[in-house]
């Protein structure tokens, strides 16, 4: 029996009944009920209703290619007749990740040349910490294990994902975090910056945070630091250009990893393959997933560098660690083929020649102004919408994010699907948004604002 089957208040029903959600509050979830998206073309999702809305989201940061490519259907169905599955223990491999992993590691920053395969990017994240220990373990520095990471960091919700991420209400829940992991302040200028002080400066303060953390630990105690280039899920946070390369320098004086999570930059979302390229940097791991297959698919790849991979190569012991689907034939062709648009679109050097410079100067120029908006900031096709009470003082609305959900169901209740995280509005579209698409999202935001305007203030 297909859904079609189903009316929409059963499908609701249902789900309320059986359906736990990520990230719900389930008592709320039962009394609104879901909003269900049956279908998806292009820049555009279709919900249970008919309703078009133009998806601001790409899915969860990840359809970067944009929905309804039979060029993906058919290599997963390609792949699912030849071969659906076979693992990669046991010194086993099947064509795909063998084939997908070369490929990675030429689209990689230099230096970096190996990949190990997950389903998500927790599960890489989960891998990234656990290979960054046993690096120092085989180097004969068992105890240099601790891992530097940021305030409001997002690295997933397993348990090693939530450890490594700085998000206090996901740590409050967890009941005992991987030990060893502490958490320093984020590069975020607009709420953190002192008076006076200049982007550039604040830049290099936020990355002395990691210095003094460094220090304080002792280096021989230190593995790691990790962060997003770009915090996404934190509110699209975007450091200073003074930061990354002050962190690389930083955490080469002390003989500490550099470890990147850009499973939301990864794979063109910042105008570069990926944003160790924009910011200039050459990290010793890189945690990806999402836009690997536009989501087609669940598939990760931690790129690791040659340092680690060398290590490990060398001194040789078994890593105790990977999971059934690690190297899935199916994603892995799925992931080839998403790769080859990508590349044929040449989607990469549209964001960040034209979309993505015109992303940045149309909300700069249609919705910086407007009444409740703070600030606006994007890079590449990834941006944030600050919402305020009060421009001139940042006061924010009463009800930490009530506002910002305000503009959103607007948003979406006007053909726009745009996600709210606290007082900031997030937008990560498709690469295939077009100028008029973001023409078209600018206009409906700003009708978003002018509703949530009269609501907020009568
Ligand atoms: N790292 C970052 C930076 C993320 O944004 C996310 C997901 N939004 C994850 C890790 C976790 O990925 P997943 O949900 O696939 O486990």
């Amino acid at each position: 029996m297909t859904y079609q089957n189903y009316s929409l208040k059963q499908l609701q029903q249902i789900d309320a009944s059986h359906h736990l959600h990520p990230f719900t509050d389930h008592r709320e979830l039962r009394e609104a009920g879901s909003r269900i998206i049956t279908r998806a073309e292009g820049p555009y999702i279709y919900d249970s209703e008919g309703h078009e809305i133009l998806d601001g989201m790409a899915g969860l940061w990840c359809v970067n290619v944009g929905y309804g490519r039979d060029e993906l259907a058919e290599a997963a169905y390609k792949q699912m007749k030849e071969l659906p599955y076979y693992n990669s223990f046991f010194k086993c491999s099947t064509p795909t990740p063998v084939l997908l992993a070369k490929r990675l590691a030429e689209l990689a920053p230099k230096g970096v040349n190996q990949v190990f395969f997950g389903s998500s990017g927790s599960e890489a994240n989960d891998t990234a910490l656990r290979l960054v220990r046993h690096y120092w373990a085989l180097e004969g520095k068992p105890e240099k294990n601790r891992i530097i990471s940021r305030k409001n960091a997002y690295h997933g919700s397993t348990v090693a994902g939530t450890s490594l991420g700085g998000m206090e209400p996901m740590h409050k829940q967890l009941g005992g975090a991987v030990p060893n992991i502490v958490h320093v302040m984020m590069p975020y200028s607009y709420e953190l910056a002192l008076p006076g002080e200049s982007d550039h400066e604040f830049g290099l303060r936020a990355a002395k945070a990691i210095e003094d953390a460094i220090l304080e630990a002792g280096p021989e105690n230190v593995a790691a630091f990790i962060g997003e280039p770009i915090m996404g899920a934190g509110g699209v946070k975007i450091p200073p250009m003074s930061y990354w390369p002050e962190v690389q320098r930083i955490c080469r004086k002390y003989d500490v990893l550099l470890m990147l999570d850009e499973v939301i930059t990864g794979y063109g979302r910042t105008g570069e393959w990926f944003a160790a390229q924009s910011f200039g940097i050459e990290p010793d791991t890189i945690t990806t997933a999402k836009a690997l297959t536009s989501g087609y698919q669940p598939l990760s790849a931690l790129l690791v560098g040659d340092r680690i991979a060398s290590t490990l190569i060398e001194k040789g012991g078994e890593f105790y660690h990977g999971y059934t689907y690690s190297g899935h034939p199916v994603a892995c062709a799925v992931a080839l083929a998403n790769l080859d648009i990508i590349e044929r679109e040449g989607l990469v050097e549209r964001v960040k020649t034209d979309t993505g410079p015109y992303f940045a100067q149309a909300l700069r120029e249609r919705i910086a102004d407007h009444r409740l908006v703070g600030e606006v900031r994007s890079f590449g096709l990834m941006g944030a919408i600050e919402i305020v009470k009060d421009k001139a003082t940042r006061e924010r609305f009463e009800g930490d994010g009530r506002a910002a959900v305000v503009v959103r169901d607007h948003a979406i209740a006007n053909g726009l699907m745009l996600r709210a995280t606290g007082d900031t509005m997030i937008l990560s579209p498709p690469l295939i948004w077009t100028r008029d698409t973001i023409d078209l999202a600018c206009e409906r935001i700003v009708k978003a604002l002018d509703l949530a305007e009269k609501d907020l203030f009568g």
